[in-house]
């Protein structure tokens, strides 16, 4: 393993949070590991904060919530967020090490986990600047004669954001960003493998920006218990959450004592439709470098390839040929497009899945372990199982690993089944040669966003989110901003 140690590699991130505008340690001293997983070593530590931190980073958010201006004072916002827009760009070679470092992404491609949102802050500032707070809907009848009716658009609150690791500085951006330019106060919770990508950004928020003690704060922890205690916490009043699943249903029941707002952006095991008029040989090489690219790590992954049986073996030979020739290793290495995965937790849980599947009757046609190169982090090859029965495991659970599974289908309606039988509904694609007829099914699949012959429906631009257990609300857009307002009516004389 070459990884460099030198300013173009490993780089260790503030090991401080962040609480009421002080950069600080827990009080006990107690600290976590970070590991880069693209060699196994330990970089660095990060605080260890407690229920008690967590309590008191609330406390503070509460504080600046009630008792300040910035629930009210849009401009000040608009300046502390042109403010922080600018440190980050400042920073943003240290914050890409930091994300490479943490999460193993290739450094060529960065951009999404780094450019991007940091381009998100700007974009809030100016949305959250030229929104209207006060609109008036005219007048309406009653039985008491007419009234003018106005929609007055309240933050919620203190937010609690909670993020997963698998793009952890764009996610600590994503949920807490609007929150904050719709005037609400934030406790940020990063995950456990990746606190760096919270840690500096309460670090150039604290040092950088005139955002107040209170405002932003990020509470690092090892624990569980310490997310746990944000969403049960009565002086939150919504969560905003990206995670599995299994901790959404865990959140949820935690926030319905205090009936909070919570918005859940959750697993996903979306499907490619590819349909029998489809040009297989331009589809399925992008379907087959977006299942490495982020090390499968990505929830809107289209991992279930559904196939025309007609075109079967033609499919299988062109998303074979791509996996088996795609540039696997160090992400510090330029080229190299999958990196490792987060952990060897996550990896034997990869692993098991695909044992699993063809222990359930799947063909392994290639990949389904380590390579052999690679003995060293936490690398899985590029792993293409056919034939997969979509009642599986393999075809039902998320995996999280660069691992396509495909199906074959004799009708589009039986293809459209399939896709549907899931119990997630976060993304979807359709490849054919007629835009009419992709568009058409597109419209039948139970689903938050569908990428129709290769165009994405994924920005800042357009709200993003999932259906049945893939979450609750939507970011981006004008959704994604009005879910930190509450709306409230006012009646009165026109
Ligand atoms: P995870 O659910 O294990 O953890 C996410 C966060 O929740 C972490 O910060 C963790 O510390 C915290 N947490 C854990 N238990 C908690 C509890 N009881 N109460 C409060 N917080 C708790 O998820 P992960 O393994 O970090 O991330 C991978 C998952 O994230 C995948 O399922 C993926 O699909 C999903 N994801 C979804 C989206 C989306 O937009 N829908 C985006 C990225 C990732």
């Amino acid at each position: 393993m070459t990884s460099v140690q030198d300013d173009t590699g490993i780089l260790a991130g503030d090991d401080r949070m962040l609480i009421d505008g002080e950069l600080q340690h827990t009080s006990s001293g107690a600290t976590f590991d970070v590991i880069h997983p693209g060699s196994e070593e330990v970089v660095g530590l990060a605080t260890d904060g407690t229920v008690s931190d967590m309590e008191r980073a609330i406390g503070a958010a509460r504080r600046a919530f009630d008792t300040t201006e910035w629930s009210r004072d849009v401009e000040f916002r608009y300046h502390c967020l042109g403010q922080l827009h600018e440190a980050l760009t400042r920073n943003m070679e240290r914050l890409r090490r930091i994300v490479v470092t943490e999460v193993g992404c290739p450094i060529g491609v960065t951009r999404s986990q780094i450019e991007e949102p940091i381009d998100e802050v700007r974009h809030w500032a100016e949305y959250g600047r030229g929104f209207d707070y006060l609109q008036d809907t005219g007048m309406h009848p009653t039985v008491m004669g007419p009234a003018r009716r106005l929609l007055h658009f309240d933050p919620v609150g203190v937010v609690g954001a909670l993020t997963p690791w698998n793009v952890p500085f764009y996610l600590n951006v994503a949920e807490t960003m609007p929150a904050l330019m719709a005037g609400n106060t934030v406790v940020l919770k990063p995950a456990q493998l990746t606190p760096w990508s919270g840690s500096e950004l309460g670090r150039i928020v604290a040092e950088e920006t005139d955002i107040p003690p209170g405002v932003f704060n990020v509470v690092l922890s090892n624990a569980n218990e310490v997310g746990a205690a944000l969403s049960s916490d009565p002086r939150v009043d919504m969560i905003t959450f990206t995670g599995s699943t299994a901790t959404g249903r865990a959140i949820l029941a935690a926030a319905a004592p205090t009936v909070k707002k919570t918005m859940l952006e959750l697993g996903g095991k979306s499907a490619h439709i590819v349909l029998d008029d489809a040009d297989v040989s331009a589809s399925l090489p992008m379907a087959a470098v977006m299942a490495c690219v982020m090390s499968g790590q990505s929830c809107i992954l289209p991992s279930r390839i559904l196939l025309p049986r007609s075109r079967y073996d033609e499919g299988i030979a062109v998303l074979k040929a791509t996996m088996e020739s795609f540039p696997v290793g160090d992400p510090w290495v330029a080229g190299n497009m999958q990196g490792p995965q987060i952990s060897e937790t996550q990896r034997q849980k990869v692993l098991g899945l695909i044992t699993d599947g063809v222990e359930s009757g799947a063909t392994l046609i290639t990949g389904g372990g380590i390579p052999e190169n690679l003995p060293t982090g936490y690398y899985t090859q590029p792993t293409l199982l056919g034939n997969v029965d979509p009642d599986s495991r393999v075809a039902q659970e998320e995996i999280f690993g660069p691992v396509l599974t495909v199906t074959a289908y004799d009708t589009d309606d039986e293809a459209i089944a399939i896709a549907n039988n899931s119990i997630y509904g976060l993304s979807g694609e359709v490849s054919s040669a007629d835009n009419d007829r992709a568009l058409a099914v597109a419209r039948r699949m139970r689903t938050g966003s569908v990428t129709v012959n290769g165009k994405s429906f994924f920005g800042i631009t357009s709200p993003f989110g999932g259906t049945k257990q893939s979450g609750l609300g939507r970011r981006n857009g004008t959704q994604g901003f009005e879910e930190y307002l509450e709306i409230k009516t006012i009646g009165l004389p026109g």
